[in-house]
């Protein structure tokens, strides 16, 4: 079932569970803002989740109601997993579904980061 963005946030997701330690995950990166782990259905050679830890649903709650610290934390902290994975050449691809049309599935903001072989005009 895909997300509905428009209905609160649901602090029992399966990635709040991942935040909070209660189901394992492959942890790639961690700092203040964010936690990276890697995609249990690898959909690339490389691909890996970066999730921020407060509780945002989607891109767009995130972008309208995090801090601009919070937002830039985020943001740096997925480039920083992309050239710790010496992604940066030959180049990588950054993902986030939002809702029913891009076919969201867990309720807590994603960015999905693939990579690792040529990953054609685009991975869905
Ligand atoms: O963007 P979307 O919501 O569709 O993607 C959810 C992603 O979360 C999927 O790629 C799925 O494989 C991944 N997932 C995961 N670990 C879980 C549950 C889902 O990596 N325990």
């Amino acid at each position: 079932m895909t997300v509905d963005v428009t209905k609160p946030y649901d602090p029992d997701n399966i990635f709040a569970k991942i935040l909070r330690g209660e189901i394992p995950s492959k942890k790639v990166y961690e700092d203040e803002w964010s936690y990276a782990f890697y995609d249990i259905n690898a959909q690339a050679k490389t691909h890996i989740l970066i999730v921020p830890k407060g509780a945002y649903v989607s891109w767009d709650d995130f972008s309208t109601k995090a801090s601009a610290e919070e937002i830039a934390g985020f943001v740096r902290a997925v480039g920083k997993v992309a050239r710790d994975s010496d992604l940066v050449e030959p180049g990588y691809r950054l993902l986030a579904n939002v809702g029913h049309h891009a076919g969201q599935e867990v309720p807590h903001l994603h960015v999905h980061l693939f990579g690792g072989e040529p990953l054609g005009p685009m991975i869905a």
